[in-house]
């Protein structure tokens, strides 16, 4: 059935911000409902998600029934909440019940959680309303989507490549305009690194900011749900509703307030600028050092300034990473064993042999991969120079960032070292892959949030993202930097082209 839109067009109201779309939607005197926002942005999915497989499942039903609760409120004259109406896309490492939850995984075939993850519950009682679980790399350990066992997400910029990872699929629906908000999930920059691909806001919080209830563990000392969105003001309003400390996680603790603060100027703020993370002589890294340094300068003339910081640990980020994480997965993944989710091996005669086979089976190449390096960085012997002296890096990278934010109130980065690549560049290559993430792990190392924002395009018409890191606690402040700097540079969400094909 057809809403009363048309799936794009002129201020169609799926475009406006979300706070603008969730006071329509409450304002019983407008004739759009929440109903005809979940049907259109339904359509969209139908028209634009073929070329782009952002969706592993679309949950028309679900969100539908959630819009109809929403009217009801509206129509009762109750608040249905800051959310009310607005579509939401789901990472299917997120438990929504009743809808299958595969994390993009053949070892998950045939499961559907019993429960709700906490940050998707929450988003629902603001009024948000479900329309779909997107597609991300297999139990989220990649940076393109590549590694999905159900093909790649396709970047709304240029189809040829990636929207990044893991996070991709929620990405490559908000820049398409498919859902005005998505969940992700960040364990070392994968709400981050596809936000900045696909064009648009994306923020890792704060380790504790937000509960991982219901988010189907990788690395459980690095993972944390977070928004994705066209605007920092977007971003923020999904953030204030699934934050908060949770029983269902221990790891959650009470942070400071996230409202937005109007006497947030640029004028004075001391950015840091970490020699660390300069792209100097990084190969394709021309172009997003020149897009930093344009909104640096944009930062200067409104009388911001830089301090120059040197964080000598993030140089060992990526080796420290890829043992922490992979430790963190091989111990996480051992309950995938045929016996109580999704898969079973069949015709097997021994109950190791079930084991075996089921996960020989179900898993993906990344996935053994990151299964047998953890494995190898744990046991006996290894420990203490693998994992023990990686855990030991840990602590001292967060006392150098704990001394970086003495002397500036935010840092200033790249997110990527480049652009989009094509699908299959990397694909071969694990190492390169891991690269990718080279300017994103730290701050899930050190458990501090950090925002990606537009920046402005390649010569290619590719969107760039720059990176805003911020002691623990302070995403309410980078959210107000970032919008400071959206206004004074004049980079944000660009639609792609993608969304005119009516
Ligand atoms: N790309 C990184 C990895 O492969 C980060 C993934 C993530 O943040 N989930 O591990």
């Amino acid at each position: 059935m057809l809403g009363a839109f048309t799936p794009f067009g002129a201020d169609h109201p799926l475009d406006l911000p979300v706070a603008a779309m969730a006071a329509r939607v409450r304002d019983k005197d407008d004739a759009l409902t929440a109903v005809e926002l979940v049907q259109t942005a339904l359509l969209r999915i139908e028209l634009l998600d073929p070329g782009l497989n952002a969706f592993l499942c679309v949950t028309g039903e679900l969100g539908l029934a959630q819009a109809a609760a929403v009217d009801a409120k509206v129509q009762a004259g109750e608040d249905p909440g800051p959310l009310a109406g607005v579509p939401l896309a789901v990472k299917d490492n997120l438990a929504v019940p009743g809808a299958p939850m595969t994390c993009a995984s053949k070892i998950l075939e045939g499961y559907s959680p019993p429960t709700w993850a906490t940050s998707v519950e929450r988003a629902i009682g603001a009024g948000a309303c479900v329309v779909g679980k997107t597609n991300l790399d297999e139990f989220a350990m990649g940076s393109s989507t590549e590694n999905s066992a159900f093909g790649p997400s396709r970047n709304p910029y240029d189809p040829a490549r990636v929207p990044g990872g893991s996070s991709g699929g929620s990405a490559a629906a908000v820049a398409a305009g498919m859902a005005p908000l998505a969940l992700g999930s960040d364990t070392g920059g994968s709400i981050r690194q596809p936000a900045a691909l696909c064009g648009i806001v994306g923020l890792k919080p704060t380790y504790g900011r937000v509960s991982r209830s219901g988010l189907v563990a990788f690395a459980s000392s690095l993972d944390q749900v977070g928004p994705m969105a066209r605007s920092a003001a977007d971003a923020r309003a999904l953030l204030q509703a699934i934050a908060g400390t949770d029983p269902l996680d221990a790891t959650t603790r009470p942070m400071p307030a996230l409202e937005p603060d109007e006497s947030t100027r640029l004028d004075g703020l001391r950015y840091g600028t970490v020699t660390e993370f300069g792209l100097d002589g990084v190969p394709g890294g021309e172009q997003a050092q020149a897009a930093v340094n344009g909104v640096r300068a944009t930062l200067d003339a409104a009388g911001a300034s830089s301090v120059a910081i040197s964080l000598p640990l993030v140089t060992s980020s990526i080796p420290v990473y890829y043992i922490v994480a992979p430790a963190e997965a091989s111990s996480n993944l051992a309950r995938y064993d045929g016996v109580r989710y999704g898969r079973r091996a069949e015709d097997v005669d021994s109950l190791q042999a079930l084991y075996a086979r089921t996960r020989d089976e179900g898993f993906g190449d990344e996935v053994k991969r990151r299964i047998l390096i953890g494995t190898f960085a744990l046991s006996s012997g290894y420990a203490d120079a693998y994992y023990k002296k990686a855990m030991a890096a840990r602590t001292r990278l967060r006392e150098q960032f704990d001394a970086a934010f003495e002397q500036c109130d935010v840092l200033l980065s790249a997110t990527t070292p480049t652009a989009a690549f094509g699908v299959g560049e990397k694909a071969d290559d694990p190492l390169a892959m891991y690269l990718c993430d080279i300017l994103t792990v730290a701050a899930n190392l050190a458990g501090i949030p950090a925002i990606s924002i537009p920046c402005g395009m390649t010569t290619d018409g590719l969107p760039l993202g720059l990176q805003l890191w911020g002691r623990p606690g302070s995403e309410g402040q980078l959210l107000d930097v970032a919008e400071r700097i959206a206004e004074a540079s004049g980079h944000g969400y660009v639609a792609p082209s993608v969304k005119g094909a009516e």
